[in-house]
């Protein structure tokens, strides 16, 4: 769907309206579903909130972000839902989203949305931003402070604080729309998500970094948590986000991968690329999706994590 056509089906949206997103939400994730529930509240609309996952503490700044709803099941009837920021409906969590239509508004190279409508735009760098687009076209005077900081907060998390190569002009044309229209000041965002972390944070990522392991001749960085890490140190797994960042860093790394325990024997598998390795490709292969520099997958295999490593790593060395 074009964008105008998303903008007027919003505009016209009636009835209970559902918003939800990923499992293990980001601030892309929290951004969009915060931004379209205050927006819409603007509208008088009827709306709920409602992610499978908790919202790690440092988004606790964002306006109305007491309202959403963690739940790992959705036992309202509703006449709309909005998915945010998934590449397909699974990966909200939920078995099944119960409503009559949904719309889908996403920016993921693997989108393959189940939805009645659906807009996705792989060249936005963050579902926030092209949010932010669809809003502009249904009203820029209801965008306001509690509308602009949770967007502004997940186009500064996708974009690596506007510093990958996916930021455009227009996205930070779209920043200074928010700095202007919203009167946000962007230090409270860069201080809320990046300068209050738990000590608890930093034990874990100090235990993270001891895995720190290399393949393909340097060209792989990868760090592991593992289960008892969480027992250890007191901290959630929510809290390792960002660790990734540390063996993306190092010269001479092009893919980095971060393999976490997330149950006993269940594996989360985040991929970071430099450019030169697609690893949204990498990650279909597994399962996964995402995006060409940032990817993902959840791998249960009964062989273990060593093996899961050696073909891994063996189709990274292909790529
Ligand atoms: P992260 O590593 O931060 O969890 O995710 C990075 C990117 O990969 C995100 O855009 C995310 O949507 C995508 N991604 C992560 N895990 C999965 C997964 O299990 N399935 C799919 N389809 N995409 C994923
Ligand atoms: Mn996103």
């Amino acid at each position: 769907m074009s964008r105008r056509e998303v903008a007027q089906l919003i505009e016209n949206m009636e009835g209970k309206i559902l918003i939800t997103s990923h499992k293990n939400p980001d601030g892309d994730a929290i951004g969009s579903a915060l931004g379209w529930f205050n927006f819409l509240r603007k509208l008088k609309r009827d709306i709920k909130v409602i992610l499978y996952d908790n919202v790690p503490y440092f988004y606790d700044f964002l306006p109305n972000v007491g309202k959403i709803v963690s739940s790992k099941r959705i036992d309202k009837q509703f006449d709309w839902a909005i998915i945010l920021d998934v590449s397909e409906v699974s990966r909200t969590g939920f078995d099944s989203i119960p409503a009559k239509n949904s719309l889908v508004i996403d920016h993921h190279v693997t989108a393959n949305p189940e939805s009645t409508f659906a807009v996705v735009e792989p060249s936005m760098p963050s579902t926030c931003e092209l949010s932010l687009e669809i809003m502009r076209l249904i009203g820029e005077d209801l965008i306001d402070y509690e509308v602009a900081l949770p967007i502004y907060t997940g186009m500064v998390t996708d974009t690596g604080s506007f510093g990958y190569s996916s930021t455009t002009p227009q996205t930070l044309r779209n920043a200074a729309f928010l700095l202007e229209k919203g009167g946000i000041n962007p230090y409270t965002v860069i201080k809320n998500l990046f300068e209050r972390n738990r000590l608890t944070r930093i034990k874990l990522l100090q235990k993270v970094l001891e895995t720190l392991d290399f393949a393909l001749n340097g060209k792989i960085a990868h760090i592991t948590l593992y289960q008892r890490f969480l027992e250890e140190t007191g901290a959630g797994i929510e809290e390792t986000e960002g660790f990734i960042g540390y063996p993306r860093s190092i010269e001479g790394v092009e893919v980095a991968v971060f393999f976490k325990e997330y149950e006993p024997g269940r594996w989360k598998v985040s991929l970071r690329s430099k450019g030169s390795v697609n690893v949204a490709a990498i990650s279909s292969r597994f399962g996964g999706g995402g995006h060409v520099m940032a990817a993902g997958f959840e791998y249960s295999g009964a062989e273990g994590l060593e093996k899961l490593k050696e073909e891994l790593f063996h189709a990274i060395g292909e790529a």
